[in-house]
């Protein structure tokens, strides 16, 4: 008789909440709001660049497709390198993102197991786009009209006008993002409105896990 292996106990499931926005929304501003109140917030920008220099066989398909100067000499990705390869070439970036994606994934499948709270949130600029919402339990979009974000991009960053609007350009359009919403903050206002915005869906997620 073959002895059946004992079913592995259930993970508590944990509840990813996804935070979004256009670029100069406020999501890192709200992300650092929720991780003061308490709860753990996954930046999948800052991991990913984490991830490239600290994954050698990611290393190895990243140098495979875009040659050995991906990397610097001191070995470290080179952002600005890669970045000139695939601002114009959509196709090599689609290549580039389906190695980089599933690294992040499953780096946020295990960051998720090393919490302990009802909730995570995961803040990433491209959780509509890449359909991440499907695999959370709700979503917030920060948006702000396009002046606004602008000019805290300008004022953030040292960038141009041009340079802060080509990137507003080549992002899913607002309009399209607050569909797929389930929570919107608008962050027009100062950061206290933004705090306040924030903490008023931290209460409607509580509410909503004890009416549960
Ligand atoms: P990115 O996509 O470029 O990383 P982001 O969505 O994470 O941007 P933040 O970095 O949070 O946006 O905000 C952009 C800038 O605007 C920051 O310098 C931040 O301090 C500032 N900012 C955000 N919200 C407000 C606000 N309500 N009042 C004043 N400044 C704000």
């Amino acid at each position: 008789m073959v002895e059946e292996e004992p079913e592995p106990e259930p993970r508590e499931s944990k509840k990813i909440i996804g935070i979004t926005g256009g670029i100069g929304s406020g999501k890192t501003t709200v992300s650092k709001f929720i991780e003061e109140a308490g709860f753990p917030v996954y930046y999948s920008d800052v991991r990913a660049k984490d991830i490239v220099n600290n994954n050698p066989p990611l290393e190895r398909q990243i140098k495979n497709l875009l040659g050995e100067r991906a990397y610097d000499e001191n070995g470290f990705y080179s952002r600005r390198y890669v970045g000139e390869i695939v601002f114009n070439d959509e196709d090599m970036l689609n290549q580039l993102n389906s190695l980089i994606h599933p690294a992040v994934k499953v780096d946020f499948e295990n960051w998720v197991q090393e919490h302990n709270t009802p909730f995570v949130f995961k803040e990433t600029a491209l959780l509509f786009e890449l359909k991440l919402n499907e695999s959370c339990y709700k979503s917030i979009l920060i948006t702000a009209d396009d002046n606004c974000r602008l000019k805290r991009v300008m004022d953030r960053d040292n960038k141009t006008y041009r340079e802060v609007e080509t990137i507003m350009q080549n992002q899913m359009p607002e309009k399209d993002k607050i569909k797929f919403a389930d929570f919107i903050i608008y962050n027009n206002d100062g950061l206290a409105e933004l705090k306040a915005q924030t903490h008023q869906i931290l209460l409607e997620l509580k509410n909503d896990l004890v009416e549960k």
